[in-house]
């Protein structure tokens, strides 16, 4: 068998009193893509810069390719890809000087250099941008730029931290597109997000992080087929949706997941054939206009939620008006004073 592409046992990390990472322990194959799935805060971009060897670990061992992250730097850089999830400072410069600057260092000379920088550049199509600042791309260029240059030592292993954030649709279209050529090419991915949705179609693998523990490895589509019995059925009315709200509450096989605009969602207890028809049988039955009716794929976003904190029953699933917020104080004081401006733009 071979040598796993990340390895990571018992991984602890303190910030003073802050417990980042408690105890990260997983396996990632060569060739696998594998999304890295945690709320805000969760761990996951600890655990990535101890991997791309820019942080230690207070307790426990991490491995790329079989190389210590501690012991074997050098290699593990050389075989690393780490994509953060900004820019960095580098204001005064070209896109083609910043990718030179970051080639040089990686010990590209002469025209290797030139060929490398400019086929990174033309692989995330942004030779025509070469000469401008890199202050002044888009979010989206900055992007391509930042995986540009975590591509320029051809890694075998690519960490990518939340490469999709702030990126618009076609952008992200672009990123999933470069990201399945990378895997095709045999590259393996360890690519964050805290947005399940953004990860789903181009992960093979995911890997759940929370408050500071893995709580779920597994592959990707194993977890949207779920573990649960029945199936989820999405259910689209002409007409008001709260009479097939109510209409569920009575049928025997299937029970209210939510309502949403103009459709509800539903829990049906077997997926049978039979039954899923019974249960539009019986709608249409009951006069409700069916526009309509269709088995769903498991939603990434329940199967997460179910593994922090079991399912949930289907009464708890469905929309609760919120509550009023608190009325705001009445403003008596003197408003606070502006920040200090942080904009960094010339
Ligand atoms: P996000 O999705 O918001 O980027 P994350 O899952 O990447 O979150 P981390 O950045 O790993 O989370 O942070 C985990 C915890 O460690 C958070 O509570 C964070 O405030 C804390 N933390 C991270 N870095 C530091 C630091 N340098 N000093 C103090 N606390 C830190």
């Amino acid at each position: 068998m071979s040598v796993p592409a990340i390895e990571v046992q018992n991984l602890h990390r303190l910030f003073g009193n802050v417990h980042a990472v408690r105890g990260v322990s997983f396996r990632i194959e060569q060739g696998s893509v594998t999304g890295f799935i945690g709320a805000n805060g969760a761990g996951k971009t600890t655990t990535m810069r101890i991997l791309a060897t820019l942080d230690h670990a207070d307790q426990g061992e991490a491995r790329v390719m079989g190389h210590d992250v501690l012991n074997d730097t050098a290699k593990v850089r050389q075989l690393l890809g780490w994509m953060p999830d900004t820019l960095g400072a580098y204001a005064n410069v070209t896109v083609v000087e910043y990718l030179d600057f970051f080639a040089r260092a990686y010990g590209f000379r002469g025209n290797d250099r030139l060929d490398r920088v400019h086929d990174v550049l033309d692989f995330v199509e942004l030779t025509p941008l070469a000469e401008r600042m890199t202050n002044k791309l888009s979010k989206g260029q900055g992007q391509r730029l930042c995986f540009a240059r975590a591509l320029l030592n051809d890694p075998q292993v690519l960490i990518l931290d939340e490469p999709a954030a702030g990126l618009d649709p076609k952008a992200r279209v672009e990123l999933k597109r470069l990201i399945r050529l990378l895997a095709d090419q045999g590259a393996t991915i360890l690519i964050s997000s805290h947005i399940l949705s953004e990860l789903s179609e181009m992960c093979n693998a995911m890997l759940f992080i929370n408050d500071g523990r893995i709580v779920h490895h597994g592959d990707a589509e194993t977890m949207r087929r779920g573990t649960q019995a029945g199936v989820r059925v999405l259910a689209r009315i002409h007409g008001p949706v709260e009479a097939a709200a109510d209409w569920a509450v009575t049928d025997p096989d299937a029970s209210l997941l939510e309502t949403i605009t103009g459709a509800i969602r539903l829990q049906l207890a077997q997926d049978d054939p039979a039954t899923i028809a019974a249960v539009l049988r019986r709608m249409v039955q009951a006069n409700l206009a069916v526009t309509e009716f269709r088995v769903e794929e498991r939603r990434l976003e329940d199967a997460f939620m179910e593994m922090i904190d079991g399912p949930l029953p289907p009464d708890m699933t469905t929309p609760k008006a919120p509550a009023a917020p608190p009325p705001l104080p009445a403003a008596t004081a003197a408003p606070a004073p502006a920040p200090a401006a942080t904009d960094s733009s010339p």
